[in-house]
């Protein structure tokens, strides 16, 4: 299959690697230029200096940017150059608002769009084990799906344009509110004098198990908080989770606390740490009297 992709960094890159090695021919283009340029060089790609190169003659194009304006520019450049009756698929994490935006734009030029967000962070991408949940047409979604499978170990359509964005909003609700209560159980076991290693043991294998748990507890008692998903990252997606909240009347007040702790971590020069980094704001903290 011939596919355009656009966004070529910590999860685009290894997305568009993968389809290369599946056998498709993948043209992919990045804003900074060089990052594209290494990418064909490595996976045997095309590179591509505009967005429109890497649209033309394309019927799937995917895209994993940044932000909503991002996926406005890049959808809107590709748009008149795909081939009639192309899909786009977005695994950019945007606004579901964003998402019907362009599946209404896409429409209008005759293709279609797909909002289609991912889970599994950059070991998912690096290894092809993705989850991906999407909105919008279905027989589209059905036709690129042997495609996105390169990368991913799951694709699960959820309804409407939109509903792929509505779907990783969940997704980051249920990982703050986990996140900030291992944070303070790690914390608690260190103050307390706990060996957090045996407290581990003691409490893994009943119901306060968790993927965070498994994955995070010892890292958090170690103070390494270098482990992908960045604060900056999850501090837009919460920003995101909290607008569609304001609109719809769902209560988070827990997503918005932890929001806001994880302001703190940004001020503490953790921009760029992981989502665990939680833990770091009670490490830093001095114990009540
Ligand atoms: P990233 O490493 O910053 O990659 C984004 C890429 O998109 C960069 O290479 C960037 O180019 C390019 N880009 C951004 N805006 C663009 C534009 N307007 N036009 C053309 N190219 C543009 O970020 P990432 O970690 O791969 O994350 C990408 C998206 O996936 C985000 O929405 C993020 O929330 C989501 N996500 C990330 C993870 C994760 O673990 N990292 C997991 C799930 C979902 P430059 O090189 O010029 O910056």
């Amino acid at each position: 299959m011939k596919i355009g992709f656009a966004g070529l960094g910590v999860m685009g890159g290894p997305m568009a690697r993968h389809l290369v090695h599946a056998g498709h021919e993948v043209t992919g283009f990045n804003r900074t230029a060089d990052k594209a340029r290494t990418w064909a060089g490595a996976s045997g790609g095309r590179f591509a200096a505009t967005v429109a190169e890497a649209a033309t003659g394309a019927d799937l194009f995917i895209l994993c940017v940044g932000n909503d304006d991002d996926v406005r520019q890049v959808v809107d450049a590709a748009l008149p150059h795909l081939n009639a009756g192309a899909t786009v698929v977005d695994h950019t994490t945007t606004s579901a608002k964003v998402a019907r935006e362009m599946a209404a734009l896409a429409a209008g030029q005759g293709r279609t769009f797909i909002d289609a967000p991912v889970s599994g962070g950059q070991a998912g991408a690096e290894n092809g084990q993705l989850s991906v949940m999407a909105g919008g047409d279905s027989d589209a979604l059905t036709r690129a799906e042997p495609a996105l499978m390169a990368y991913s170990k799951a694709v699960k359509h959820m309804g409407p344009s939109g509903a792929g964005q509505l779907t990783k909003m969940v997704n980051q609700i249920a990982i703050a509110g986990v996140v900030q209560g291992l944070a303070e159980a790690v914390h608690f076991a260190q103050v307390a004098g706990l060996d957090t290693g045996a407290a581990y043991d003691a409490i893994s294998k009943g119901a306060a198990q968790s993927w965070q748990m498994d994955n995070r507890w010892a890292t958090m008692a170690e103070g390494r908080f270098d482990f992908g998903f960045a604060v900056d990252w999850m501090r837009k997606d919460l920003g995101l989770v909290l607008d569609e909240a304001r609109a719809n009347g769902a209560h988070l007040a827990l997503t918005a606390l932890v929001d806001q702790f994880y302001s703190e971590v940004q001020s503490m020069g953790g921009a760029r740490w992981d989502t665990s980094s939680l833990a770091a704001r009670l490490q830093d903290r001095p114990r009540q009297a």
